[in-house]
């Protein structure tokens, strides 16, 4: 197993012997394996990522010269997995602030944002920059440049809490600030910034909170930290952001991509409008059941059919939808869990395009751990667990992304359930075992696969208000190598905003491929060999076969001048082909 945390304290030595000996010259990846040999932790090897947060940590006390500081960058980089699906992620968290939900299974850790742990690797990295979004976002890029990812082309994804309920001030400038890290990260240092900003959350004599007792709720004592503040510096205007905005169109670091987390019940036609006006192009909303009793057992706060009406919405306006999806949750069981997932795509009221399906694990700090005491819920065992998962990847279709299963909680925050960090490998050795045939996406991508005799496939499924058409790239054998996501609304007046009437609506345009960067031409690469052209162009065809006037697509402020070249202009908020 390999060990994604380094307890500095107890480690330090073998660290620095670790790092040391990596730092001496470039070694073939069977030597690196050999080295970690040499020093395992008590749970196994430690993995490149985390040598690499320790090395930021050390980086004073090990004093290497340019020469041995490459040998090591070159030794822990990590495979092209992070960037092999196209752009580089970079994750950032809010600060913590009140959240509306009361679920019982959610975390409640002071130093966070609501639901997250303060030693999940995300959550160490935003806090160590003190949840500032500048820093933020420009450590993360030099980091991710110092190990060798291409940086210019960021899906920026902003976590943490319930996004629709902190001051729509607040929203703008941490939006702004990303901006400004992107925009700003080639003329400013492309080092990683060490952080002299002060810290939004005074937490001094604060009590940590004990899901047994529940003397003071997360919210309460957030709140309390946050009353201590004298004036919300953190504030920006529209015009601000709109400003950033128009500079990366140029940028050097490009967001080619911004994901936003809320509640469905956050979700009505202004929030839409909102998200849109930041400059949004995917949400991430929690469903976590399609039971409303389940739902109202872990006082969720929402039932299925404002789920079902986020999903609407949602997709009205072009955003791509990632769904969190739990299992385990109290009151439910494993064979409700897996008819319940199947409702998920045969109720034409959600279909998702990507999931994260994260059964639930009992933390401390949860309420859950009340009902666990009293014998009222306990988290399935592993073949339980095995079992709904294999059954989650049978029953996803092919339009449908598996982002993430299983959340990388560290096994010590944990009191009971999966500990285990490889299970999502379990479940693959599992399904090959029976043979069970996955259509899901992330099971497809081409990654770095030859392109063998590509041709597109055309998939169409019905959702309420929509036809939904899923046009692929694929190979052979089955493997995806672009995909284009078309709506197709029934009814030709928009219920967001007029500027999508008559319109057809592009919600994603995706091609594989290791990211090159804008510009990098590669005869090799997906990406760059015209197959999202391609799709385009196909997409085009079917909208005006099916009878729009208009092509419109939820571009990215980054891709703004992509599509300007294929004749899409923009019309307030969106890029529109006004003659398809
Ligand atoms: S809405 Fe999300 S963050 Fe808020 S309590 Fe529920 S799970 Fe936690």
């Amino acid at each position: 197993m390999q060990q994604y945390k380094i307890n500095l304290k107890e480690n330090k030595k073998q660290i620095l012997g670790i790092l040391n000996t990596l730092s001496k010259s470039i070694y073939s990846p069977k030597k690196i394996e050999k080295i970690l040999r040499i020093y395992p932790s008590k749970d196994g090897l430690y993995s490149k990522g985390a040598l690499y947060r320790a090395y930021i940590k050390l980086k004073t006390e090990l004093k290497l010269n340019k020469e041995s500081e490459e040998n090591l960058y070159k030794n822990i980089k990590m495979k092209n997995i992070r960037s092999s699906s196209g752009v580089t992620p970079v994750t950032v968290l809010t600060k913590p602030f009140p959240c509306p939900g009361k679920c019982i299974f959610c975390p409640n850790d002071i130093r966070m944002p609501k639901s997250y742990l303060s030693d999940e690797p995300g959550a160490q990295r935003a806090e160590s920059n003190l949840f500032d979004p500048y820093l933020q976002t420009h450590n993360r890029i030099a980091a991710l440049k110092n190990i060798g990812h291409p940086v210019d082309k960021i899906e920026l994804i902003i976590l943490g809490g319930t996004w629709s309920s902190y001051p729509l001030t607040y929203q703008i400038w941490f939006v702004k600030e990303c901006f400004r890290a992107l925009n700003e990260f080639e003329t400013s240092t492309k080092d990683m910034i060490k952080t002299n900003t002060e810290n939004p959350i005074n937490l001094k004599g604060v009590k940590e909170i004990d899901g047994e007792k529940m003397e003071k709720s997360y919210n309460q004592v957030i709140s309390l930290a946050l009353n201590r503040q004298k004036q919300l510096k953190e504030q920006a205007t529209w015009k601000e952001l709109e400003n950033a905005h128009l500079k990366n169109i140029t940028a050097k670091q490009k967001c080619v991509g911004l994901v936003i987390e809320t509640r469905p019940d956050e979700i009505n036609k202004e929030e839409v409008l909102r998200l849109r006006k930041l400059g949004a192009t995917k949400i991430q909303i929690g469903i976590q059941s399609l039971n409303d009793k389940v739902l109202k057992l872990n006082k969720r706060g929402h039932n299925c059919a404002k789920t079902a009406e986020a999903f609407k919405l949602l997709r009205a306006a072009g955003f791509k939808i990632q769904g969190h999806y739990m299992p385990n949750l109290y009151g439910s069981t494993s064979a409700k869990d897996i008819s319940d997932y199947k409702k998920l795509f045969s109720n034409l009221a959600f279909k998702p395009d990507e999931l994260k399906v994260y059964p639930c694990s009992l933390i401390e700090s949860a309420e859950l751990m009340h009902y666990y005491k009293r014998g009222l819920w306990k988290p399935y065992t592993e073949k339980e667990l095995l079992k709904i998962l294999v059954n989650t990847y049978k029953d996803t279709p092919r339009y449908c992304r598996i982002n993430r299963m299983i959340r990388d909680i560290p096994s010590t925050d944990i009191v009971v359930g999966n500990k285990k960090t490889n299970f999502r490998q379990m479940v693959d050795e599992e399904m090959k075992k029976n043979q069970i045939k996955v259509v899901e996406m992330r099971h497809r991508e081409i990654r770095n696969e030859k392109i063998e005799n590509p041709k597109i496939k055309v998939t169409t499924y019905k959702t309420t208000h929509t036809t939904e058409k899923f046009l692929e790239f694929v190979t052979d054998t089955d493997k995806i190598i672009g995909f284009l996501r078309l709506s197709l609304p029934k009814n030709p007046k928009n219920k967001i905003t007029a500027e999508l009437n008559n319109c057809a609506i592009i919600r994603e345009v995706h091609v594989y491929g290791q990211s090159l960067g804008i510009g990098k031409l590669s005869n090799k690469n997906a990406q760059h060999t015209g197959f999202g052209k391609k799709l385009i162009k196909k997409a085009e065809e079917i909208s005006k076969k099916e009878g729009y006037e208009r092509l419109a697509v939820i571009s990215a402020i980054g891709t703004r001048e992509y599509y300007k070249k294929l004749g899409y202009e923009l019309v307030e908020m969106y890029q529109v082909k006004p003659r398809i």
